[in-house]
C-alpha cells in the first residue's frame, strides 16, 4: 500500500489535502527519465533554452494568485509575502533565461597552441527543498540548473509540497521536453535518500538544517556528487550607536519575526551597542507589538502561524527555565499553531537562545561596547548566512562587512537575497552559492581543451 501524505492548514489545523507520496521506485524512475530528458534539453538551440525558461517565468506569473493562495495557506505565510515570493519566482526565471547564451569560457595563453574552457552541464539535478519558502528555494536551484542545460528532479518538503506539485503540473503543460523538471514528494529518509545516493544523479541542492546537509553529504560521497548546500543560520543585526536608530528600530522586527521566524537568514541575535540599548529594546518591543498577527489570507496580516505542532514545540522549548521573555504581540484564539514573537534581552551568550538556530519567532538582543566586541559577538556562532549592520560612518560599515564570517551582509538594510547576487553561507551554514551568475559554476564542470598549431 503506499504510503499518504496530509497535509494542514497550519492556520486551521484543516486537512488541506491527501495524496500518496512517491516509494523509492518511482523516485528511481524519475531519474532515469530525467537523465534522457537533459539529453534533449542540451541538445537543443540556446535560444530554444532561453524561450523555455521564459515560458517557465510566464507560467508562473499567470498563475501568481493560485499559487500564492497555495503556498499561504500551506505554510502559514502572510498572502501579501507569498505574492511577492511567487512573484521572484517568475523573475528568477527570467533572470536564468537571460543568463543562457552569456555563459562564457576563458582563452588562455599557453605555449604550442590555442587554449580555452568551457562550461559543460552536469546531468541530472536533485534539487531537495525546505518547508519555509517553498518555490521560491526550489526555483534559485531549478532555473540556474535548467539555463546551464540540467534537468532537474525536485523534492520538495512533505510538510509544504503544495506549490511545488502545482508548480511541476504547470510545467508539464509547456512545451519543454518531457521530465525536464520533475517533482517527486515523499519523506527525506526514503525519497531525499535515493536522490543523494542514486549514481544518475550528478549533484544535489540542498537547503534545510545543518544536520541533514551532514548527512546528505555522507550518503553523495560513495557516487561523488557535487553539492550546493544553503543550511541553517543565526545572523547577527549589529547596530551602532551612529545608526539612524528610528529606521533601525522600524525595520528590525521584520528581519527577525518575518516568516514567523522561519527563515535561514533571520537576525535572530541583535547587537547593540550600549549607549542607545535602552532606547533600542523599548522602540523593537513597540514595533513589534504594531505587527498584525492573525489569517494568513487577510492582506493585513504582518505575521502567520508556525508551520506545524511538532514545530511550536520545539521552538517553545527554548523558552523554558530560567528564560524571561518579552512577548509582543497577541495571537488568534482557537486553533491553528501560534506563538507570540519573543524579545530576550540580554541573555546569557552561551545559552541555547543565542548559540542555536530557533526558527521561530524569538529574538535576542544583547548589548556591546565597541566595534571589536561587536565583531566577536557577531562571528561567535557556527554559522555564518547573512547579517546587518547599521551606522553612519561608512568606514565602519565596511570595516564591519569585511571582519564579519558570513555570506551575505547588508548595510542600513535588512536584504539578504536578490536575484542577481550570489547568496550562501561560511561555516556550517553551507557551501556553494545560489542566485547571480555565481551559481553557474555550481551547475557546471569547467573543460579545458587545447588545440595545437605549431606544426
Ligand atoms: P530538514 O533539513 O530535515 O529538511 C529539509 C529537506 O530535506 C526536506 O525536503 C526534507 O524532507 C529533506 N530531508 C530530510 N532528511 C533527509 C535525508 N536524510 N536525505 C535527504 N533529504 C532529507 O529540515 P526540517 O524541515 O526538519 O527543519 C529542521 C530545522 O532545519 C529547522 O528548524 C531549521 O533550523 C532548519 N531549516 C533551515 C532552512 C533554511 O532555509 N536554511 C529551511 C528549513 C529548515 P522531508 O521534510 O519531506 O522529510
Amino acid at each position: 500500500m503506499l504510503d499518504v501524505n496530509t497535509v494542514i492548514n497550519p492556520a486551521t489545523e484543516q486537512v488541506i489535502t491527501e495524496f500518496p507520496v512517491a516509494d523509492t521506485s518511482a523516485a528511481e524512475a524519475a531519474i532515469e527519465r530525467s537523465a534522457e530528458a537533459q539529453r534533449a534539453w542540451v541538445r537543443l538551440p540556446l535560444s530554444s533554452r532561453r524561450d523555455g525558461l521564459l515560458a517557465i517565468a510566464e507560467v508562473v506569473e499567470a498563475h501568481r494568485d493560485e499559487l500564492a493562495r497555495i503556498e499561504s495557506t500551506d505554510v502559514g505565510k502572510p498572502i501579501v509575502d507569498a505574492c511577492a515570493e511567487i512573484g521572484g519566482v517568475a523573475e528568477c526565471f527570467r533572470y536564468y533565461a537571460g543568463v543562457v547564451d552569456k555563459i562564457l569560457g576563458d582563452t588562455i595563453p599557453v605555449e604550442g597552441g590555442v587554449d580555452m574552457t568551457f562550461r559543460e552541464p552536469l546531468g541530472v539535478v536533485a534539487v531537495i527543498a525546505p518547508w519555509n519558502f517553498p518555490l521560491p528555494i526550489a526555483s534559485w536551484n531549478i532555473a540556474p540548473a535548467l539555463a546551464t542545460g540540467n534537468s532537474v528532479v525536485v523534492k520538495p518538503a512533505d510538510l509544504t509540497p503544495l506549490s511545488t506539485r502545482r508548480f511541476g503540473e504547470l510545467v508539464d503543460g509547456l512545451d519543454l521536453p518531457p521530465n525536464l523538471v520533475q517533482v517527486v514528494s515523499g519523506p527525506g529518509r526514503t525519497i531525499g535518500r535515493v536522490l543523494t545516493t542514486h549514481p544518475l544523479v550528478a549533484k544535489v541542492s540542498f537547503t534545510g538544517s545543518t544536520e541533514t546537509g551532514q548527512d546528505v553529504m555522507r550518503s553523495a560521497a560513495d557516487t561523488m556528487k557535487r553539492f550546493t548546500l544553503e543550511l541553517g543560520g543565526k545572523s547577527a543585526n549589529l547596530i551602532f550607536a551612529d545608526a539612524d536608530l528610528p529606521r533601525a528600530i522600524a525595520e528590525a522586527p521584520q528581519s527577525v519575526f518575518g516568516n514567523t521566524g522561519q527563515d535561514c537568514c533571520a537576525r535572530s541575535r541583535i547587537l547593540v551597542q550600549r549607549a542607545v540599548f535602552d532606547d533600542f529594546v523599548d522602540g523593537f518591543v513597540e514595533a513589534t507589538r504594531a505587527l498584525t498577527i492573525g489569517d494568513p489570507l487577510d492582506p493585513a496580516t504582518r505575521l502567520g502561524p508556525l508551520v506545524s505542532a511538532a514545530h511550536r514545540e520545539r521552538v517553545r522549548s527554548f523558552l523554558t527555565g530560567e528564560v524571561k521573555a518579552v512577548v509582543a504581540g497577541e495571537v488568534p484564539e482557537g486553533p491553528g499553531f501560534w506563538l507570540a514573537p519573543r524579545t530576550v534581552v540580554r541573555p546569557d551568550p552561551r545559552s541555547r537562545i543565542v548559540t542555536d538556530e530557533i526558527f521561530g519567532p524569538v529574538a535576542a538582543v544583547i548589548p556591546f561596547d565597541d566595534e571589536d566586541e561587536a565583531v566577536r559577538l557577531a562571528n561567535d556562532t557556527i554559522y555564518g548566512l547573512s547579517g546587518s549592520i547599521w551606522t553612519s560612518d561608512v568606514g565602519r560599515a565596511l570595516r564591519v562587512a569585511r571582519a564579519v564570517e558570513s555570506g551575505a551582509l547588508s548595510v542600513n538594510s535588512n536584504s539578504s537575497v536578490r536575484i542577481q547576487t550570489p547568496f550562501g553561507g561560511f561555516k556550517q551554514s553551507g557551501f556553494g552559492r545560489e542566485l547571480g551568475l555565481a551559481a553557474i559554476d555550481g551547475y557546471t564542470e569547467l573543460k579545458n581543451v587545447f588545440i595545437r598549431t605549431e606544426t
